[in-house]
């Protein structure tokens, strides 16, 4: 069955890349930066995986023209590209996106999925790295247990982190349950990033990471440059305009795709009130 889209308005900008873009104006025009996302995960046909793989390589081609010099960039799901098929068929794909990210002066960031593609896509981008050093980074879990090795090992890269809590549901081998244990690493992570990293991404909604960033940051007299905040977009438009009004950067992540289910099913299970809104979109003429 195919559900309405009317349903996942909320959290996703469109089914398609034109009526995205309008979104993108309006974001990068309050002053926010914009990371754009086509949906879908898990391609295990390569023919799927080349025309995902062109489809990303057309979006960047199409921001770079489109947006007039101001920040947007994209993030991709490596299983969309050959991820859970061939590690070189990968790493080529990515190749060929990568080149024309660095011809358009744009950046890739390689969003993290379940912790089954943790190891596959930090070697993916451990393979590419050395030649777009500028070009592509990586996203790390706060949740999972061997996370603080991989902060390291990227601060050891001076590669881009985005930091964030965690989406997927994991066993307790492998990733923190409770959430201020999560806070907590979340927190230490965040410190070293700033400290010994290069221009992380701090990806939360959470007051208090928030806060305790900008309370780290003044401390450690950090400059706001050297960072930026980022939100999924639908999720406290006020806020992430108010912390732009600060003099901090903020990066809104806009999904938009016809393959939208699985990623409007994680924002609903993260928090009770995205219901409410769901009910209310539903209703809403
Ligand atoms: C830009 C971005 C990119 C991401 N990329 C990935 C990725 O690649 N891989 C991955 O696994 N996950 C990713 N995530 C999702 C992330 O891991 C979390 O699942 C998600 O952000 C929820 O955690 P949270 O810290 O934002 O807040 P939550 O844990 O959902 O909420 C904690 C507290 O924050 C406050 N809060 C949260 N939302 C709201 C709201 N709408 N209004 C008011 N207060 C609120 C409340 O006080 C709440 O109790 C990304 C998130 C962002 C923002």
């Amino acid at each position: 069955m195919k559900l309405p889209f009317v349903l996942a308005r909320r959290f996703v900008a469109g089914e398609s890349l034109d009526t995205a873009l309008p979104v993108v104006d309006e974001l990068l025009g309050d002053g926010l930066y914009v990371t754009l996302d086509l949906l879908g995960e898990h391609v295990t046909n390569r023919a799927r995986a080349e025309a995902f793989t062109q489809q990303y390589i057309g979006l960047v081609q199409r921001l770079a023209r489109n947006r007039r010099g101001r920040d947007a960039n994209i993030s991709i799901k490596l299983s969309m590209i050959g991820q859970v098929i061939d590690h070189d068929f990968c790493v080529a794909n990515l190749r060929r996106l990568l080149k024309v990210a660095r011809e358009t002066h744009t950046f890739v960031r390689l969003d993290m999925e379940g912790s089954d593609l943790t190891q596959s896509t930090l070697d993916v981008f451990e393979d590419v790295y050395p030649d777009y050093r500028d070009h592509v980074g990586v996203v790390l879990q706060a949740y999972l247990h061997r996370t603080e090795e991989d902060v390291k090992r990227m601060c050891d890269l001076q590669a881009r982190v985005r930091l964030c809590k965690g989406a997927y549901s994991e066993p307790a081998h492998l990733a923190h349950q409770d959430m201020e244990a999560i806070r907590e690493h979340f927190r230490r992570y965040m410190q070293m990033l700033l400290l010994h990293g290069r221009y992380p991404g701090i990806a939360t909604h959470d007051d208090e990471l928030i806060n305790a960033t900008k309370a780290f940051t003044t401390e450690a007299a950090i400059d706001a440059n050297d960072f930026e905040f980022q939100m999924l977009y639908g999720l406290r438009a006020e806020t992430q305009r108010a912390i732009v009004a600060e003099g901090y950067n903020m990066r809104v992540y806009v999904p938009y795709g016809t393959e939208w289910v699985p990623y409007f099913a994680r924002r609903l299970r993260e928090r009770k009130e995205n219901v409410g809104f769901l009910v209310k979109n539903l209703f809403r003429k």
